[in-house]
């Protein structure tokens, strides 16, 4: 009897498509021992049909697009304030929106966990604003916009990749009118439990409830963007890209979820979305004098669908082509190819699962061997016991 979907977990997204499609019910996503979710099958109620199987597009190969690639920001400050990157994502959403369209994305809970959710109007939208570095929760998100777009209702659907991959993989091409679907240039996402662990280690440092989180704000600027955790009685605690334990760890790739790391299916010219967004990192080189630190977007057009929806909000925004792509690929490197894992996430997994998030533990892993033991260890190809020994002389000293 079939207990998951994919026989290599590591292939395994997460994008929740399979728990859709089944037509018995017999799936749910479930966290493993890293807290990631992946698909349980329901033994009862399977019937072998395999269609989930059938239908999961991880690993399969996506067509390659025609890309036209454009820098773009918001016209409004407000919208770039709240945004990541230039904001083109309010932008798209507004123009669904106006159309009576739903759309979808990445927002918090009260308990600040991460799920995709629908917006029906501006209000709701605001809590998709702004990327959140840890995996949401699509599943259900996928299954509700295929039910909207069967009733007629045009859907944004706005998410990583595989989740955009995910929504193609359970609705086809028959809704190709009503569905826009918008992906990013993906680093990869950490596990719900590694963020949860993080908040609990800060409340219980603080002695308060965290109420809200921010990953990118950008009170330093876009391109020096801080993480910011509020407390309950409204005290800001901001920490840097190498200060702040979870956003370094994050950047280091000390807790990737497996498949993030062999994910070249959905890059370059190969997205599933019509429109993919990314941060216009390395402006300066294409767009001298348009970056003025409030965040800049690279926007890359994949069809013509995507185009049409690009052209209609184009009012709100300042655009300009991009023609050299490719001159991007040194400060933006997720544009061609995936994140390498950290080489201590299995330290790190195995320390969480005992401890939960610790901070200081994360720092000393980041950190890494010291100057004179790299040069040490490159030179003489010390054996671990000398080079510990050849630490505690460097550490006396
Ligand atoms: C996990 C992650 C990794 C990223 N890695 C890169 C990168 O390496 N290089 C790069 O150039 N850009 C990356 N981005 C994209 C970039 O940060 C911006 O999100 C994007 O440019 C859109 O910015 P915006 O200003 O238009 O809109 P914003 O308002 O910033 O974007 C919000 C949109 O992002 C979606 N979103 C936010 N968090 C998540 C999430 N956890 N899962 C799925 N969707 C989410 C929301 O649904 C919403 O549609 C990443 C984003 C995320 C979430
Ligand atoms: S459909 Fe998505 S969640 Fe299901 S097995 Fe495939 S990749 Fe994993
Ligand atoms: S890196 Fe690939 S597998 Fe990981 S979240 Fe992004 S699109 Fe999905």
């Amino acid at each position: 009897m079939r207990e998951t979907v994919r026989a290599n977990k590591a292939d395994c997204t997460g994008c929740g498509a399979c728990a859709s499609i089944c037509p018995k019910g017999a799936i749910t996503m479930k966290p493993d021992e890293e807290g990631f979710l992946y698909p349980a099958v329901d033994g009862a109620k399977c019937v072998s049909c395999d269609l989930c199987e059938k239908r999961c597009p991880a690993g399969k190969p996506v067509q390659a697009n025609v890309q036209h690639a454009f820098g773009a920001q918001h016209r409004d400050a407000r919208v770039r304030g709240a945004s990541s990157s230039g904001g083109v994502f309010t932008a798209l959403a507004r123009g669904v929106l106006a159309r009576g369209g739903v759309v979808f994305g990445a927002a918090f809970d009260e308990a600040l966990r991460v799920e995709h959710v629908g917006a029906f109007d501006e209000a709701e939208l605001a809590g998709m604003c702004g990327s959140k570095y840890v995996q949401s929760d699509a599943a259900e998100a996928i299954a509700h916009a295929a039910s909207l777009l069967e009733r007629g209702i045009p859907v944004l659907f706005s998410g990583a990749p595989c989740q955009v991959n995910g929504l193609r993989a359970r609705v086809g091409s028959r809704y190709d009118e009503l569905l826009l679907t918008v992906d990013f240039v993906c680093h990869g996402v950490p596990s719900p439990a590694v963020f949860a662990g993080y908040l609990r280690e800060l409340e219980h440092r603080h002695g308060r409830r965290v109420t809200a989180y921010a990953f990118r704000d950008k009170r330093n600027g876009w391109k020096d963007f801080s993480a910011v955790a509020t407390l309950e009685d409204g005290t800001q605690i901001a920490g840097g890209q190498t200060t702040d334990p979870y956003l370094y760890g994050f950047l280091q790739n000390l807790y990737l979820r497996p498949s993030c790391v062999q994910c070249d299916a959905l890059r370059g010219a190969h997205h599933a979305a019509d429109i993919t967004m990314a941060d216009l990192w390395g402006a300066q080189d294409v767009a001298p004098g348009r970056d003025d630190d409030t965040g800049l977007s690279l926007v890359l057009i994949n069809t013509q669908r995507g185009r049409q929806a690009f052209e209609a909000c184009r009012a709100q925004l300042a655009v300009f082509p991009v023609r050299d792509v490719d001159s991007l690929l040194r400060y933006n490197p997720s544009i061609a190819r995936p994140a390498t894992a950290h080489p201590k996430r299995q330290a790190f997994f195995r320390h969480f699962a005992g401890h939960g998030f610790d901070s200081a533990h994360v720092m000393k892993l980041l950190a890494g061997p010291g100057r004179a033991e790299r040069i040490a260890r490159r030179i003489l190809h010390l054996p671990r016991g000398l080079l510990r020994r050849v630490r505690a002389v460097f550490q006396r000293h």
